[in-house]
């Protein structure tokens, strides 16, 4: 047997979104490469996240569209009913499929799959599930989980990395958490005909997103009947025979049968042995410097196990780059962390790109506010009262556009493109110039005309 069999030119350790593209794009330079996994090829996005959360958001999607329909002439009864089992079986061959691609990717470009879970043994020599490897280089890839609040009953709380698997459809959910995942999982569980109570510590969800955006999407999860709680925290769960029973910080008690937390996510260092690499962590993410060199500097890692924004997109890129800097001599090769697109698929969804009005302010800028606020097309015919809400935010001195948000129909759609024009330095005049595309709601983001003058408060 060769002996150099185990010894790899650049070893991956997590063969998600980003540890996939970096294996796949060093070996097509010509390295020898492994990648390590220790479960299913694609890591959270394409197993526990994005994919799945999408397809779930989709069918969701339906409970309104068989509201609307009448409008529009179509007679589709009483509501039709639903099968949560057909659902999640589809869903599960769909991944099925993508992870059938991602292991054609990496055997296809020569990587090898070593199943297991990898330890650093030292600075040179992992471990998985007892095969010892070595290489000249590693990439730690492993992204991170659903954290899990330390509370009585606590472990009695689904994540999602649960609720993708849920036996039978819930009639009653109670979601722990304002973010992200809990804004979108309520939007699942109450399209697909649940009951949904979300429970947030905080006065307003979705932190982080501007301020007109979050009061209005709360506005219209309030009008679906959403039951959102502010200002409180889950204290304790119990489990009767059929029930399962919330205590809030508050006194109230909730009971349901799916009690579901989704307060953030860590990343999944403990099982790798850091210490024997000498690789060092801050806050429980890996510390990296800007060519995602860890404390041993052929030690690289890079996605959701550092601090770098949790988005699959920008884990994808980072892996990419850094392949291209090691192996295909591009060491110029960057990754731009400007005006990074991102988006809530809730209902209506969102999509943001730039600062929050806060944050320019924060920083002193001058600025002329536009916002829009009006009925979607559609729902003049199906009489549904969903506004769409959008919002420009640009410098007063220079015009240029620093924040667009968007709730309402295709939001992300929209703000995708207009991500690329504020990547380019766009201004409020190239926006002006920009004949409107009629009819559609994206046009309002290049017909805005009247806007207010802000200044911030120091001044
Ligand atoms: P987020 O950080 O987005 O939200 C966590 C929520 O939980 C916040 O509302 C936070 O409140 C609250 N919280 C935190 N700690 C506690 C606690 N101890 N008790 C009660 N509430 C608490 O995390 P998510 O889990 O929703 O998502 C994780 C990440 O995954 C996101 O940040 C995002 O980067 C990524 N993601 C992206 C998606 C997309 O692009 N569409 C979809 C899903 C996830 P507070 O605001 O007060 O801190």
């Amino acid at each position: 047997m060769d002996k150099n069999a185990n010894h790899y030119d650049y070893f991956v350790i997590g063969a998600g979104s980003g540890g996939v593209r970096s294996a796949r794009i060093a070996a097509q330079y010509g390295a020898k490469v492994g990648v390590a996994e220790n479960s299913k090829l694609g890591g959270t996005c394409v197993n526990l996240g994005c994919v799945p959360k999408k397809l779930l958001a989709y069918g969701a999607d339906y409970g309104a569209h068989f509201e609307d329909a009448k409008g529009y002439g179509w007679d589709v009864g009483t509501r039709p009913a639903f099968n949560w089992g057909a659902l999640i079986k589809n869903k599960n061959t769909e991944i099925d499929r993508l992870n059938g691609i991602y292991k054609n990717l990496l055997d296809n470009a020569g990587v090898d799959i070593v199943t297991g879970t990898a330890q650093f043994i030292d600075k040179n020599s992992i471990d998985v599930d007892g095969q010892v490897i070595t290489a000249d280089k590693f990439l730690i890839a492993v992204g991170g989980r659903p954290r899990r609040k330390n509370i009585e009953g606590g472990d009695l709380m689904a994540t999602s990395d649960d609720v993708f698997f849920w036996p039978s459809m819930p009639k009653h959910v109670v979601i722990e958490g304002g973010g992200y995942i809990g804004v979108e999982f309520a939007h699942i569980f109450h399209g697909l005909g649940a009951k949904v109570t979300l429970i947030h510590r905080g006065d307003l969800l979705l932190r982080g997103f501007d301020d007109t955006i979050r009061h209005a999407l709360v506005e219209e999860m309030v009008k679906q009947g959403i039951d959102i709680r502010f200002k409180c925290e889950v204290e304790k769960v119990e489990q009767s025979d059929d029930a399962y029973v919330v205590h809030l910080d508050n006194g109230d008690c909730i009971s349901c049968d799916l009690p579901m937390s989704a307060i953030g996510r860590i990343p999944n260092t403990e099982q790798l042995s850091l210490d024997n690499a000498g690789v060092e962590i801050e806050k429980g993410y890996i510390t990296v410097n800007e060519q995602y060199e860890t404390s041993t500097p052929h030690i690289f890692a890079i996605g959701d196990v550092t601090s770098t924004p949790q988005l699959t997109p920008v884990a994808i890129r980072e892996g990419h780059v850094l392949a291209d800097r090691l192996y295909g001599q591009k060491p110029k090769s960057s990754v731009n962390y400007n005006f990074i697109a991102t988006a809530v698929f809730s209902q209506p969804p969102i999509g943001a790109v730039g600062m929050t009005e806060h944050e320019v302010l924060d920083k002193g800028h001058e600025i002329m506010r536009y916002v829009s606020n009006f009925k979607p097309m559609k729902h003049t015919l199906t009489g549904r009262d969903e506004r769409s809400v959008m919002k420009l935010i640009v410098d007063f001195k220079t015009e240029r556009v620093l924040g667009l948000h968007m709730m309402g129909l295709d939001a992300p759609e929209i703000v995708q493109g207009f991500a690329v024009a504020m990547n380019m330095g766009a201004t409020k005049a190239d926006f002006d110039r920009t004949m409107a595309m009629h009819p559609t709601s994206a046009e309002e983001f290049v017909t805005m005309r009247s806007g207010e003058h802000i200044k911030p408060k120091a001044q």
